[in-house]
């Protein structure tokens, strides 16, 4: 039997369209699919997103037993534990779906270097994205792009991929597989309604699509900033572990669906996505470090208390509590909210993105490496692209305006129900007697406002301005 080849699982939970699997399967070698818990590189995954890693891990550990395959799961340093599985199963290479952390680079690359001297092949393909990073050049600068719209154009002029790849019914394993050891277990399910919304896994991703085509495709590029209901696909956990591929997303809107008004702005979207990674790639230190310099002596408030209000849904307004509210009762957060919880804490509270960056990255089943910091950066106003420094979300009116017959704040600030129009968004400004037949009491049933808007948003307009 020839020599086993090994495929190295990262951020690419699933058989289907994997190109580092197509092409160890190609090479004719008996494959051995590893996946590491690598505890020296890359940001460690937050606590629901972990779980949902966990689950998925289990998802493609009974995908690949269905083909014949066992999935080696081993926990440690990456390079430690690649070179002893290498030495352990005399494998001649390894495959695995490119990664873009600065020091997943960097230990990709120290393997491969590694693979090389042992005259074994080490592969990189380019699984997660549509184009590697440094493939998408602004022809006249010759440099990368900074902005958004004209890097998707070059793009889409480039030619998105869409070639779509499905492994064999049976798929040789070796003669002897390393020895195994237990996946780890997800533990309980981080919230009840977790466990009704989410399917992690490559199968509960293709349903996702599948639904998300059939039943929100169609009005996508009107409704998808309205928080209440499903408008959009939901999707983003799914894409963060590589559950699908953006390749298969692309491919099975079609060429009639991908042009209309709907299809173009969705698979924009997922343009954002790869502009993120895009922006991590050429700016390897944008997890911690604000992409414009001149935000590096921002006076950021130290202000714990509000910190802690803005985590517990309770600034006093409505929909910035219901965003953090959904957060933590389904480990997602719908864009707007997103958008409008973001703003609040860096202009309202003046608080440091990063801190708010950070209990995302422990709360989202979709906390990811790229998006959540580009996210961030971009609200805060430090972004690459960034919204301006004067835009400060008014939650009042963005309540309004999104949320106008208010099912989203109502479903997670139920103690709200009987209010409506501004006053919803606004409960302080109502009359006594109007919150005493509403059954609210202020700061006893629902919280007063922490700060309040006018001087929140004077206070940023001046430390922003004097940057
Ligand atoms: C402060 C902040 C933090 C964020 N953190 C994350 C994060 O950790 N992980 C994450 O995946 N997204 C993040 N986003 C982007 C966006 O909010 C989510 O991707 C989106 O809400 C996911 O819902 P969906 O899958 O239904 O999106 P859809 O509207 O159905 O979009 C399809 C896909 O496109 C991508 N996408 C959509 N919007 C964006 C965007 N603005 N930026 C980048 N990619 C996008 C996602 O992969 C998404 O699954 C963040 C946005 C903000 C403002």
């Amino acid at each position: 039997m020839p020599q086993p080849a090994i495929v190295w699982f990262r951020q690419d939970l699933r058989l289907n369209d994997n190109p580092a699997l197509a092409a160890a399967i190609k090479s004719g070698a008996p494959i051995i699919p590893v996946f590491i818990d690598d505890t020296a590189h890359g940001r460690p995954a937050g606590r629901v997103s972990l779980w949902w890693r966990n689950k998925s891990l289990s998802a493609l550990c009974a995908d690949l037993k269905s083909r014949g395959l066992d999935l080696i799961y081993r926990h440690g340093d990456a390079r430690d534990c690649i070179r002893e599985l290498v030495t352990e199963t005399d494998a001649s290479a390894v495959f695995w779906n490119r990664q873009y952390e600065k020091d997943t680079i960097a230990r990709d690359t120290e393997i491969k270097a590694w693979l090389k001297e042992t005259n074994r092949l080490g592969e990189g393909h380019v699984g997660n994205l549509f184009f590697e990073p440094w493939a998408i050049t602004n022809k006249k600068s010759g440099s990368h792009f900074k902005v958004f719209s004209p890097f998707w154009k070059a793009c889409l002029e480039a030619g998105l991929p869409r070639d779509r790849w499905s492994p064999p019914p049976r798929i040789i394993g070796p003669e002897k597989w390393p020895e195994r050891s237990s996946l780890p277990d997800a533990g309980p399910t981080p919230s009840p309604e977790m466990d009704t919304l989410w399917h992690p896994g490559e199968a509960g991703a293709l349903k996702m699509l599948d639904n998300f085509l059939e039943n929100s495709l169609i009005g996508y590029a009107d409704n998808r900033d309205i928080p209440g209901g499903v408008t959009t696909s939901r999707l983003s956990p799914h894409l963060r572990w590589g559950e699908i591929s953006p390749q298969r997303i692309y491919a099975a809107l079609g060429d009639d669906r991908h042009e209309t008004r709907d299809g173009r702005k969705f698979l924009a979207e997922v343009g954002w996505r790869e502009f993120s990674y895009y922006l991590l790639y050429h700016y390897p230190d944008m997890q911690d470090t604000c992409l414009q310099s001149k935000f590096d002596a921002f006076p950021w408030r130290d202000a714990p208390d509000d910190l802690e209000a803005w985590k517990r849904g309770e600034t006093g307004y409505p929909i910035v509590d219901a965003g953090m509210r959904e957060l933590a009762c389904t480990g997602y957060m719908h864009n707007r909210t997103r958008m409008i919880a973001a703003s609040f804490l860096t202009k309202h509270l003046l608080i440091d993105w990063r801190a708010g960056e950070n209990w995302f990255w422990e709360c989202l089943a979709d906390a990811d490496p790229a998006n959540n910091v580009a996210g961030w950066q971009w609200t805060a106003g430090c972004g690459a692209d960034a919204a301006p420094y004067f835009r400060i979300f008014n939650p009042i009116i963005q309540g309004q305006k999104f949320d106008a017959d208010g099912v989203y704040t109502k479903t997670y600030a139920p103690e709200l129900h009987q209010l409506s129009g501004k006053l919803l968004f606004a409960p302080w400004e109502a009359t006594p007697e109007t919150l005493a037949d509403a059954g609210i009491e202020l700061n006893v049933t629902y919280p007063a406002p922490i700060v309040k808007h006018e001087l929140a948003r004077e206070r940023a307009l001046e430390a922003f301005h004097g940057l």
